[in-house]
């Protein structure tokens, strides 16, 4: 078995708290497959990195995350931070990760568990068993493009103006993210862009159609306007697989789609990068959706899912672990099943639990689900 190189940065607030749940997990599955099968490596970001050496991100982690296999991301930030220099705040430790590593692509998905289902805020029948998953692209787009300023107009009025902008490459090597993702789910992508009225949506519908056709027959691929999409994940979500689309249309449709599953912390993120070309694996940062949450750390109470669920996504796309990934998906409904919840998806007949409790019952979870 070979081994899996990963950097954890637990960053601060509940992030060391549920990192610490993340790494119970991770022994639990490195004992399963072998001792020595994931080499952890950890270091600070954030404020805590701030403090220990007055900048959001040291170098020497930063070496440790280009040369590892992928790095598993906690949460930065707090109100202890919120004087320090703008280029040394913690969520600068964070961009300069996501702008070094390339990280091109970013992976929402939008999974209700069962159990859950009925703290979404829509009907039981339209979430339940929910699984899609929206791949946005993440370094280019109206958020980046140039020009981008208010321009004074100089007759008492201003213009703002951001640029919609697009290579063939971008969207050629997103597309294809999102058509690798579907071989290994349910073979169907769905392109999201507003082609009616973009000429960016223009370029980027012909680009998907292209790559779709010549390059992964096996993948039925279809468009819909990003307008009507945001529309058909709240009518009926389950009519997709996976949804790819634009820094902009993606930042939207994937916030639509978190809040179809509840709680803000079950939701894991993944972000690649580019194939490395000698080996093919792509450079990857995995973490919760979620802050530092200042108002529950050292309570112990914060939810540990979306975290686990990121090791998770680790397991399933860098690690190329899919049957393990598969039983922590089914450990973690399964730990919902027997009623445990954490107070952010506390309801009437749950057994209140804080971050330990819900650990546990996860790592029970794996134990009678591998015996
Ligand atoms: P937040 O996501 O930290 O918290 C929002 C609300 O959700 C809070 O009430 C919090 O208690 C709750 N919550 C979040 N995660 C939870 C979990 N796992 N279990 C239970 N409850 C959970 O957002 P915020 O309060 O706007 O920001 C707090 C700090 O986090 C700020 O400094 C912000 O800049 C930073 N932040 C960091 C990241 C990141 O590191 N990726 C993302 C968002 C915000």
């Amino acid at each position: 078995m070979a081994t899996h190189k990963l950097l954890l940065l637990p960053g601060d607030g509940i992030g060391t708290e549920i990192m610490a749940s993340a790494r119970q997990v991770i022994a639990w599955f490195d004992a399963r497959l072998g001792a020595g099968t994931f080499a952890l490596e950890e270091d600070v970001v954030g404020g805590a990195a701030y403090d220990a050496h007055g900048k959001a991100i040291s170098e020497a982690a930063m070496d440790k995350a280009m040369a590892t296999d992928a790095v598993l991301f906690g949460a930065v930030g707090g109100p202890k931070w919120d004087g320090v220099p703008y280029d040394a705040r913690p969520e600068a430790g964070l961009l300069r990760l996501r702008k070094d590593l390339a990280l091109f692509a970013n992976l929402r998905p939008a999974i209700c568990y069962p159990a859950l289902a009925d703290a979404s805020s829509l009907k039981r029948e339209i979430v339940e068993g929910l699984d899609i998953l929206i791949v946005r692209e993440l370094t280019g787009g109206v958020y980046f493009g140039e020009p981008k300023e208010i321009r004074d107009l100089g007759n008492g009025q201003k213009r703002g103006i951001d640029t919609q902008v697009y290579d063939t490459y971008e969207i050629e090597r997103i597309v294809r993210v999102a058509c690798d993702l579907a071989r290994t789910r349910g073979k169907k992508v769905t392109s999201s862009e507003k082609r009616n009225v973009m000429k960016s949506g223009v370029l980027w519908n012909e680009v998907a159609t292209r790559v779709g056709r010549d390059e992964y027959p096996d993948i039925t691929l279809d468009h819909m306007l990003a307008d009507n999409c945001g529309m058909q994940l709240v009518r009926w979500p389950k009519q997709f697989d996976v949804i790819v689309c634009d820094n902009l249309f993606g930042d939207m449709l994937s916030d639509i789609a978190a809040m179809l599953t509840g709680s803000l912390g079950m939701l894991p993120s993944a972000s690649l990068g580019a194939p490395d070309t000698r080996t093919g694996r792509r450079k990857a940062m995995y973490e919760p959706v979620h802050g530092s949450a200042p108002d529950i750390a050292g309570t112990g109470a914060a939810n540990p899912i979306a975290m686990i669920a990121s090791f998770g996504m680790a397991l399933r796309y860098s690690f190329g672990l899919v049957a393990e990934a598969d039983l922590l998906d089914k450990a973690i409904a399964a730990a919902l099943e027997t009623g445990a919840r954490t107070r952010d998806i506390g309801g009437g007949g749950a057994t209140l639990v804080g971050t330990d409790g819900m650990t546990a019952a996860i790592l029970k979870a794996l134990d009678e689900l591998s015996a």
